[in-house]
């Protein structure tokens, strides 16, 4: 699998070329703006960042700040009282077991054990400790959003029923740890542009010869 993974990255890589770097921000950053993201697009999810900042001074001043306040600032991402609630609580547990708003301790800690301990936040779950740790930290986590698992599952690297939980488990182990991270960037880039959830635009992409699935899609 892994040679048939790197073909496919490294066609992908041609084609669009680098994957932009990530931003260069903090792990507290990363994880309040992946829990914004969570169900809206990246437009959206990048005004509401913005407003966050530009309304409160400090993760303190968040952490404290009158819900109903801060679900209006984050409104354009939607599901406002979800993640106004996640993020304040994500920042009291980090408060209360780091001594402080940083996830740097988890710099130390075994990739196993920084996922666990990511994920053991309410709301917090596969994918956004994936991308917090690969994105911010460099660790070798494979990010599975819902581009990355539907391209994955077309092009056989994972079974069709495969849950994005599973997936998770199965890429990271799949995946080369050195290109984990723009294999990431580089399939939802192919699953936007091409791979669509509904009309696959097989012939126009170029990974049509290694994928079998496009033979269901009845290209004309
Ligand atoms: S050939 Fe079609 S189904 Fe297969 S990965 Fe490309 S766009 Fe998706």
């Amino acid at each position: 699998m892994e040679k048939e993974i790197r073909e496919i990255n490294s066609r992908l890589k041609d084609y669009f070329g680098e994957a932009p770097r990530p931003e260069d921000q903090s792990g507290i950053d990363y994880l309040v703006e992946t829990i914004l993201s969570q169900n809206t697009n990246d437009i959206n999810r990048d005004k509401a960042f913005k407003k966050l900042k530009e309304k409160y001074d400090s993760w303190t001043d968040v952490e404290n700040a009158d819900r109903e306040e801060l679900i209006d600032t984050i409104r354009i991402a939607g599901l406002g009282p979800t993640k106004a609630e996640r993020i304040q609580e994500s920042l009291r547990i980090t408060r209360e077991e780091v001594g402080e708003y940083s996830l740097d301790f988890l710099n130390d800690m075994d990739v196993e054990d920084a996922k666990a301990w990511l994920e053991d936040i309410p709301g917090i779950g596969p994918k956004t400790a994936a991308i917090i740790l690969c994105f911010h930290f460099d660790r070798p986590v494979m990010p599975v959003d819902t581009h990355v698992h539907r391209v994955s599952k077309r092009l056989g690297l994972i079974p069709e029923d495969t849950s994005r939980k599973k997936a998770h488990k199965l890429l990271d182990e799949e995946v080369p740890d050195d290109i984990k991270y723009e294999f990431h960037r580089l399939l939802i880039e192919y699953g936007r542009k091409y791979c669509k959830a509904r009309h696959p635009k097989c012939k126009e992409g170029p990974l049509s010869d290694l994928c079998e699935s496009h033979l269901e899609f009845k290209e004309k």
